[in-house]
This record gives C-alpha cells, sequence and structure tokens, in this order.
C-alpha cells in the first residue's frame, strides 16, 4: 500500500510524452499527478503543453487527414488525461530528490512526494537570439524552428526559403523545404558542414539547393511577415541582405534539465536523459523518462507520445513490483 500523502506516479511535463504517460497511468489507476509548467521565455517562447504550442498547423499526426492545429492538439490530449481523473497542477518542479524514498520534488508551492516520477519536460529549439527572429517567430510572421511541422505551409510554397544551420538537423530540413520552395538557402556559420556526408548530399543534389558559407543571420526584416534577412560574412565582415519567405532555425536543441542538474540522473554526451536499452528506465530505479528531454534523434509528438505510453506502462510494473499498486 502506498504511505498517505505520497503521489504514486508524478509526470513532470505537459507535452505529447507527458499526457499520454498521464492517459496510461490514470486508467491503470495509478492518479498520477501532472506538473504543467509554466509559460517562460528561453530566450525563445516555452509554454507548458511544450513546442506544438508554437506550431500552427500539425499535419503528420495520425488520426487528423486534415491537420490539426498544434495547441488545439495539445488541449484534446489533456482532456484526455483529465477524462480518466489525472490531477494538474500548473507549476514548475525545480528540483528534485531522488536520494531518498519516496521521491521529492520541490515545486513553486512546495514539495510532493513520489514513489515513482516520469519526466516529460522536452526541449526547446536554439535561436540565435535575435530580437525580430523572437517577434517574428511568436507571430507566426515566417520564422519556425521546425522545418517538418511548418514548411509545408501554403505561406512558404515557391518562396525562397533560408535555413541557418550545417548539422543533420539542418539538412534534413532543408532537403524537407526543396520540394516547396523556390530556393532553399543554407546559411552556415563556417566554410564546412557539421552534417553527414549522406545528408549534405541529398540536399546538395537537388537543384534548388544553395549553401551560403561564412555567412551568420544578424538580423530578421520585415514587419507582420518576414521579408528577408541581414546576413554578415564572418570573414570579410561585409553585410548584405537577402529576400527570403521564411526562416527555419536549425542550430541544435536544448534538453530541459536543468532543474534535474544535481539529481543523480545520468545524461548521455548530448545532455539528453540516458535511458537503458528500449525502456523508459533511467539509471535511478523509479524514475523514468519519455519525449524529446531523452531523445536527440526522432523529436515528433507522435514518437514522444509513444514514449509516454512506454514510460508509464513501466511505471505501473515498477510500482508493482514494489508492493504499491
Ligand atoms: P548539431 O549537430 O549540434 O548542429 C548544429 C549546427 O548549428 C552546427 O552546424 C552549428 O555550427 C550550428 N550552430 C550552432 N549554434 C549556432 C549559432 N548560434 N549560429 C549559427 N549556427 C549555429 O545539431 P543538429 O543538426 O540538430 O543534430 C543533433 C543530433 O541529431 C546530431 O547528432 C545529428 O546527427 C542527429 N540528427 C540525425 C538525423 C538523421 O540522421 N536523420 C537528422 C537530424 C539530426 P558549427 O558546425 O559551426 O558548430
Amino acid at each position: 500500500m502506498a504511505d498517505t500523502g505520497v503521489e504514486k506516479v508524478v509526470i513532470i511535463g505537459s507535452g505529447p510524452a507527458g499526457w499520454t504517460a498521464a492517459v496510461y497511468a490514470a486508467r491503470a489507476q495509478l492518479a498520477p499527478v501532472v506538473y504543467t509548467g509554466v509559460p517562460k521565455s528561453d530566450p525563445g517562447p516555452v509554454l507548458p503543453g511544450g513546442q506544438l504550442m508554437l506550431t500552427t498547423e500539425v499535419e503528420n499526426y495520425p488520426g487528423f487527414p486534415e491537420g490539426v492545429e498544434g495547441p488545439h492538439l495539445m488541449d484534446l490530449f489533456r482532456k484526455q488525461a483529465e477524462r480518466f481523473g489525472t490531477r494538474i497542477i500548473e507549476e514548475d518542479v525545480n528540483r528534485c530528490d531522488f536520494s531518498q524514498r519516496p521521491f521529492v520534488l520541490h515545486t513553486d508551492g512546495g514539495r510532493v512526494r513520489a514513489h515513482s516520477v516520469i519526466i516529460a519536460t522536452g526541449a526547446t529549439a536554439n535561436w540565435i537570439g535575435l530580437d525580430n527572429e523572437m517577434r517574428l517567430a511568436r507571430t507566426g510572421g515566417g520564422v519556425s524552428a521546425c522545418a517538418v511541422c511548418d514548411g509545408a505551409l501554403p505561406a512558404f510554397r515557391n518562396k525562397p526559403l533560408a535555413v541557418v544551420g550545417g548539422g543533420d538537423t539542418a539538412m534534413e530540413e532543408a532537403t524537407y523545404l526543396t520540394k516547396f520552395a523556390s530556393t532553399v538557402y543554407v546559411i552556415h556559420r563556417r566554410d564546412s558542414l557539421r552534417a553527414s556526408k549522406i545528408m549534405q548530399q541529398r540536399f546538395l543534389s537537388r537543384p534548388n539547393a544553395q549553401v551560403l558559407w561564412n555567412k551568420v543571420v544578424v538580423d530578421v526584416l520585415g514587419q507582420d511577415k518576414i521579408e528577408g534577412v541581414l546576413l554578415e560574412d564572418t570573414v570579410t565582415g561585409e553585410r548584405a541582405p537577402l529576400s527570403v519567405g521564411g526562416l527555419f532555425i536549425a542550430i541544435g536543441h536544448t534538453p530541459a534539465t536543468r532543474f534535474l542538474k544535481e539529481s543523480g540522473l545520468e545524461f548521455n554526451d548530448k545532455g539528453y536523459i540516458a535511458l537503458h536499452g528500449r525502456h523508459s528506465a533511467t539509471n535511478i530505479p523509479g524514475v523514468f523518462a519519455a519525449g524529446d528531454v531523452a531523445d536527440a534523434e526522432y523529436r515528433q509528438a507522435v514518437t514522444a507520445a509513444g514514449m509516454g505510453c512506454q514510460a508509464a506502462l513501466d511505471a505501473e510494473r515498477w510500482l508493482a513490483a514494489q508492493g504499491i499498486d
């Protein structure tokens, strides 16, 4: 039997992974509590609900043949979790003490004790950090950190588009955009790409692909909609505008793990929570992770949701093995 005042499962995070974990844990009668997080700027917008809250149309989430607005999709996830009795607390978890059992989580409102914890805090896209970049990203003005989410929208069709970055994500996103754009410029700060050769080749073989070497974006131009970027040459220092109808930032992601720094959890070499095998188990028994906070590779809503399901099933089995059900 669980101690009074100790939650069986606390889920931290309210994106696709967190809500899916909640649906499964609630239906398993584990009475989960979800800490949703609170809105912040980091420096880009970070909202409860995660990255889909910053997306307009989602066309690749199965079950929505006509597409669905990102915030609406997250609302549906939340309602489904609520329907089975998930308790929702709109606060941040600021620190986790996994050295004692039950675990102790320090939140905005105090402390909560838990037998098991599912971490689903996601990752945030890195931004250059320019004022006009952030403004147009917030207002749907044609600046995005996810070409696969937003690039196929009608607003970007047959226009010159730019992708910033030189890694695999930049190549993948730029290659994707070549299907819709008149020209895709990859803007890279050096004279060679970090991306794997095969990904480079895939992009460079497209007739409308172009790399602008040794360039950084120093400003984003346009009032309500992006009209162009101001580029600076990193070798000569020369500045020149480039006309584009969309800007996609692909300079990496940062997993939301700051609140876990002293927790004893293991991270991989990229700073994501290290998982053991195909399971959601971390190095600390009873602590599970799901979604982008533990996945640098796929980072899709549907894969995050799948991981949330796994984490809830893993937590349920682990709790049963401890005699807590
Ligand atoms: P990444 O490999 O860290 O590359 C980030 C890129 O952004 C680098 O080219 C970097 O430039 C550039 N950059 C970083 N900060 C910048 C700034 N402030 N201004 C301008 N440019 C900046 O990140 P990623 O491409 O997102 O890939 C993450 C991981 O996922 C990698 O391991 C990757 O292989 C993997 N991945 C795999 C696939 C696939 O195989 N299908 C697809 C996507 C991602 P520098 O090169 O100068 O440092």
